[in-house]
């Protein structure tokens, strides 16, 4: 099986049945983030346990990638610091937007987003719920962390 067949199998199966999809009630933050571009719109909410991620779900309407990419997003920092969830989503920065991008073995299934590089129009899809989470994770109110648009 060609390594790019592999990637799309995880992004159909993400889309198709997203992991964490749902209400979290309650939560330490709820992030709005928007994709003009493509229509993509999810509310991402999140738990803080002390600076771990204990929980997190999403919910909302998007196309097959931004879906998937939150599902896989979601699985990858349940459990993880700040800190470490930012850098995870500085490595997935890279992945969509650098040809030159590092290796990917450590990234486990979020490998998968790099084949989303070869089409630019949807990079926004894939990381719209990457820049949401930052903009929770970044903030110092969890409370009122604004909107996030990709535009
Ligand atoms: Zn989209």
């Amino acid at each position: 099986m060609e390594i790019n067949d592999l990637y799309r199998d995880v992004i159909l199966d993400h889309n198709r049945r997203p992991r964490n999809f749902g209400d979290l009630q309650p939560a330490d933050a709820s992030v709005e983030g928007f994709n003009p571009m493509c229509g993509d719109h999810l509310t991402l909410r999140l738990r803080l346990d002390a600076d771990t991620i204990s929980d997190i779900r999403f919910q909302g309407e998007g196309c097959a990638i931004s879906t998937a990419s939150a599902s896989l997003m979601t699985e990858a920092v349940k459990g993880r610091t700040r800190d470490e969830a930012l850098e995870l989503f500085d490595r997935v920065h890279q992945l969509l937007t650098d040809d030159a991008a590092p290796g990917t073995e450590e990234l486990g299934k979020l490998a998968a987003l790099s084949g989303v590089r070869e089409y630019p129009a949807r990079v926004k899809c894939a990381s719209l719920c990457w820049h949401t989470l930052a903009s929770a994770l970044k903030s110092t109110d969890l409370k009122s962390v604004p909107a996030v648009s990709t535009e």
